[in-house]
């Protein structure tokens, strides 16, 4: 295939407007599978037909026989063939990063849009992904076949909203078919051909990896310039190392051996990568003694949310060790460090995207690897300035610099937009400023649908506003955010301390306001996680200076852990990381200080013990 008879396009959409749908009705249309064979065919992994997204972008080529006026000086029976490539792009915006990776190896798209539904706020972000990378956008209505659908006010909304031709909009429903031999037809006439050069020497564009059990690491890769074939050796811009491809092909849909990738081609390459982190996407490979100039990179990934990860239930540390490299291996756009908590044991202190991305890799382990994980209440990067000028990007509460001098913390905002119907504009407003939101812009797209933008600090979007914002609004809020500046904000650490113990992994972040309403909380909920019967003493200080925020009396009571097979032998004064690691909490009503004070015994064992499962435990640790 030359160049001008490849084009290479995206499916972008809102979720459920009919992304999947059209996608294998494409590929059954050009016979690249078979119909009705395999439903949903790009969505490969479990953990995607449980939430109906596309985590990881999927590249398929079809060849296509294009049947136009156009072409009607050649005959009927040799109507040009084209190689159409479609990536597949994740669907959820938490992951445009990989959209705009997979954006980046295209030149037009298919901007997807639900005719029940209109616009909705992926479609705005996706189109803004599209027209950054300067492609050509075709607005495709799908689901024309329902009886609610309204192809006219669609129209309507992408002329509003887009500054779109609505004539040049098309109709189809990828459940019936009808319309999809117009957007193939679309997709030859619309979008350019790449304008790559044949002669020239090889160029081609990394765009995403992935880690397959017999060919280790598979590249996908976009060839601008020249001609890549196998036995090359080639070199990899970011970092000088060289490969030799030992196998190169397309996928069709599954990996097929083609010998050699043209210009304008997209394929996958092996080349003996060993982990997906050598394959770094955005990087431009090239054949060994050529000079080029490397292709624009992509951005650095920029982790927005860090959880630990605990093993649990009967996991090892190994076990869970094993699977997240494995997992990661797939996905190299998380980061992992190895943490120690004096509480919960060892385990990993994780960075991911942005909230979906963390849930989902939380499934993907449990689900594909068969383990068990407890991970902590999910925390955000701040950035610690202190008087000798030094920054330094935090994402955990460690106590690793108390002693340097602190000048200002910053903080990760976001720009938050969010479209919902118009009657829930004021509990949305309301939350918003409950979150210490900034509103930027208010205004109306359609008539019965509103646009907010916010401003907001990362931290109070992590937790739960997601959930309270879709339950304010009977789940029709449409949320997306991009990240936005830092600010300096009037920050505090707050510590939880258990009978004058420090309980690290309790530390956490607050913004001054809050802090004494987060440290009673903190100190209600250390409160009656220990027992609801037995009296503890339960301080919550904030750190910097050392004023107690809020205390639960009496101070004379302390908690008493025992192994679940004698509960009798209890040891008084162990640490919390004792009492975590053993399988069962007993609290016993104790006096708390002098410990060692005879007769303790024996007054011990005058008193019930409770248990509280070590599941309970650490559930409750997860709040704050
Ligand atoms: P995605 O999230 O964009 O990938 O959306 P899916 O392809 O998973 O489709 C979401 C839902 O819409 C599924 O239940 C599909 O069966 C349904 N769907 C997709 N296209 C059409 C269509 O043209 N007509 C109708 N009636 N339903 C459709
Ligand atoms: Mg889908």
């Amino acid at each position: 295939f030359p160049p001008e008879r490849i084009r290479n396009f995206s499916i972008v959409a809102h979720i459920d407007h009919g992304k999947s749908t059209l996608a294998d009705r494409l590929l059954e249309l050009t016979g690249t599978i078979q119909r009705g064979h395999n439903p949903q065919y790009l969505d490969k992994l479990q953990v995607e037909k449980q939430r109906g997204i596309t985590v990881k972008a999927q590249t398929t080529s079809m060849v296509y026989r294009h049947n136009n006026e156009i072409h009607e000086a050649i005959d009927k029976h040799d109507r040009p063939v084209y190689l159409l490539n479609l990536i597949d792009t994740p669907g959820h915006v938490d992951f445009s990063y990989e959209v705009s990776r997979s954006l980046a190896a295209c030149q037009g798209v298919l901007l997807l849009v639900d005719a029940t539904q209109g616009i909705q706020a992926q479609t705005v972000a996706n189109f803004y992904l599209a027209s950054e990378c300067n492609l050509s956008i075709i607005p495709v209505i799908n689901k024309i076949d329902l009886p609610t659908a309204d192809p006219d006010l669609v129209k309507e909304q992408l002329a509003a909203t887009f500054d779109l031709d609505p004539s040049e909009a098309l109709l189809a429903s990828a459940k019936t078919g009808e319309g999809l031999e117009q957007v193939l037809a679309a997709i030859v006439e619309r979008v350019h051909p790449p304008r790559g050069k044949v002669d020239s020497p090889l160029r081609m564009l990394l765009f995403d990896s992935y880690f397959h059990d017999y060919k280790k690491v598979i590249c996908n890769v976009a060839v601008v310039d020249g001609v890549l074939r196998k036995g090359n050796r080639i070199v990899s811009a970011a970092t000088g190392k060289g490969y030799e491809v030992s196998d190169v092909g397309i996928m069709h849909p599954e990996l097929k051996s083609t010998g050699s990738l043209l210009t304008g081609q997209v394929g996958y390459v092996v080349c003996g990568m060993h982990s997906t982190q050598e394959a770094r996407v955005g990087d431009t490979l090239y054949q060994r003694r050529s000079t080029i100039e490397p292709l624009p990179g992509f951005k650095p990934v920029k982790h927005m949310v860090f959880s630990g990860l605990y093993p649990a239930d009967g996991t090892s540390m190994s076990e869970l060790e094993h699977a997240i490299e494995k997992l990661t291996c797939n996905d190299s756009s998380v980061s992992v460090e190895i943490e120690n908590s004096a509480a919960l044991g060892r385990g990993f202190r994780c960075g991911f995207l942005g909230l979906l991305h963390m849930d989902v890799f939380h499934q993907r382990l449990e689900q594909e690897y068969g383990v068990h994980v407890h991970n902590t209440m999910p925390n955000v990067p701040y950035i610690f300035e202190f008087e000798d000028g030094n920054k330094v990007e935090m994402h955990m509460c460690t106590d690793r610099y108390k002693d340097k001098k602190r000048k200002a913390i910053w903080e990760p905002m976001v720009l938050a937009k969010i479209v919902v119907p118009s009657e829930y504009v004021g509990p949305v407003i309301t939350l918003c400023s409950e979150r210490e939101g900034e509103q930027v812009q208010f205004s109306f797209i359609t008539g019965q649908q509103a646009l907010l933008k916010y401003r907001l600090p990362l931290r109070e979007i992590v937790v739960d506003f997601h959930d309270i914002l879709k339950s304010i609004t009977s789940g029709y809020a449409i949320f997306i955010y991009e990240e936005a500046e830092h600010q300096r904000s009037s920050l505090l650490k707050l510590d939880a301390f258990l009978n004058t113990k420090k309980v690290e992994a309790m530390a956490t972040i607050v913004h001054k306001s809050k802090a004494e309403s987060v440290g009673k909380s903190l100190t209600q909920m250390l409160k009656k996680f220990i027992n609801r019967n037995v009296q503890n003493s339960i301080q919550v200080v904030e750190a910097i200076t050392g004023r107690v925020v809020s205390t639960e009396r009496p101070l004379d009571y302390g908690f008493g852990v025992s192994h679940r097979r004698s509960p009798q032998s209890n040891r008084l004064g162990c640490t919390e990381s004792t009492a975590l690691s053993l399988s069962k909490i007993y609290c016993t009503r104790v006096p708390a200080a002098p410990l060692e004070r005879k007769g303790v015994k024996k007054q011990l064992n005058q008193h019930r013990t409770v248990d509280i499962p070590r599941e309970a435990f650490l559930d409750r640790m997860k709040f704050s």
